[in-house]
């Protein structure tokens, strides 16, 4: 049993002698089974929400309607759910009405892949109720009971079968496929976000190339938010050899070979309810890549606080070597890397009775900058007052 796992077997004692079944589900198992890290510990029980409560001392009602409830152990804390159906769907997305159960079978029923419907006792043994061991040792995710059904009920999880096939390599069954290819117009009822962090994981994934391909073979990418894009056969090129790291190097790859203008590609990435900081970083990223041969100075300057997103997507264009190198000895001899590293402030200006407060003085600071950036200017206290004075001389 992995480390997490056994930090976590006191909590499963405290429940089953206090009368209630509690195993390890979801994500955790099958990762464990698979030999891969797991992220967080999910644990499913036969015991009501209050009645956990009252069996630990520190819980947080994390999400109580749902019958989560945390408990905090060791600095660590632990999802406990309690075993629920879910029932009458009636907009392909979210069930009605959570119904917590006493049942083990019905809860490991209602989840979307039979490799994510293992559960595991305290002491390692593995309840497979949808021979979801064999699916994985083969490779394949299959949808538990009627893959029609399933993805009627809840149409993310067509998005969760690809994403899951990029991040573990498996090849999606047959009967599945069949019945994402069939539901696939069903997408466009799930709410954006939640399709969102599906898709980026499924981008992130190290199999993203076939996955992607999948979707595009089964029109699946047409009922993705955001306008159609013509380049996808682009990125799945660049996903074979690699994958970006964070969802800003997957929103900059999506777009950068597109030909979007920026503000399309503002509206694009809105449409898909992308935060400020990521509609921020892409539209600063994009326009220098498509064009790293005439980027200046100043402009790598500015994208300093991208350069990360920037280098990275760079890599997966497939951008030279040499070209890197020299974008990256640009940025190492930069006398600056922000504002606040100029040798006066504005105050300074303003002290020593060389300007006085109000738009000039932005602007004057401005041409300082670009004028120490570039290296045409010292960075030093006398050289920068000198030139805000010719700057005021200039002027009048
Ligand atoms: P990850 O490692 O990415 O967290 P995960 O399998 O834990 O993968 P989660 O989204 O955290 O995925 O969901 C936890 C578990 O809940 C899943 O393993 C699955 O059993 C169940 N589940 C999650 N979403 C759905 C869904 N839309 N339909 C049915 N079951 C779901
Ligand atoms: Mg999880």
């Amino acid at each position: 049993l992995p480390q997490e796992f056994v930090q976590a077997q006191p909590i499963l004692a405290n429940l089953e002698q206090a009368g209630y079944e509690a195993y390890f589900v979801g994500g955790s198992v099958r990762d464990t089974l698979l030999g891969a890290p797991i992220h967080d510990v999910d644990i499913a029980s036969s015991a009501f929400p209050e009645e956990v409560k009252v069996l630990f001392n520190r819980t947080v009602d994390t999400g109580i309607q749902h019958g989560t409830v945390m408990v905090l152990d060791h600095g660590e804390g632990y999802e406990i759910t309690t075993f629920r159906t879910e029932s009458t769907y009636t907009d392909f997305r979210r069930p009605d009405s959570v119904t917590f159960v006493r049942s083990l079978s019905e809860d490991l029923k209602r989840r979307d892949f039979t490799i994510n419907a293992l559960a595991m006792r305290h002491d390692g043994e593995v309840v497979d109720l949808f021979d979801g061991l064999s699916d994985m040792k083969n490779g394949i995710i299959r949808a538990v009971g009627d893959a029609e059904t399933r993805f009627t009920e809840d149409a993310l999880r067509m998005m969760r079968a690809l994403r899951f096939s990029a991040q573990l390599g498996f090849r999606i069954a047959d009967d599945t496929r069949q019945a994402l290819r069939d539901l696939a117009p069903n997408l466009t009822k799930i709410a954006v976000e939640r399709i969102r962090v599906e898709f980026e994981k499924m981008l992130m994934g190290f199999n993203a190339a076939e996955s992607l391909k999948l979707a595009l073979d089964d029109d699946v990418i047409n009922y993705l938010p955001g306008e159609p894009l013509k380049i996808w056969d682009n990125i799945i090129q660049h996903l074979a050899t690699h994958q970006p790291a964070d969802a800003f190097a997957v929103w900059s790859l999506v777009l950068v070979e597109t030909d979007l203008t920026l503000s399309q590609i503002n509206r694009f990435l809105r449409n898909w309810k992308l935060s400020r900081e990521t509609i921020v970083t892409v539209m600063t990223v994009v326009p220098l890549a498509r064009q790293i041969d005439k980027v200046s100075t100043f402009d790598l300057y500015q994208s300093l606080p991208y350069k990360k997103t920037l280098f990275e997507l760079l890599t997966m264009l497939g951008v030279s070597n040499g070209t890197i190198e020299q974008i990256k000895h640009i940025i190492d001899m930069l006398p600056i890397t922000n504002s606040s590293e100029l040798a006066i402030q504005g105050g300074d200006l303003i002290r020593e009775g060389v300007m006085t407060p109000g738009p000039k003085l932005g602007q004057c600071l401005k041409k300082i900058e670009y004028a120490v950036v570039n290296g045409d200017l010292k960075n030093t206290r006398e050289s920068l007052i000198q030139y805000a004075k010719e700057q005021v001389n200039d002027d009048n």
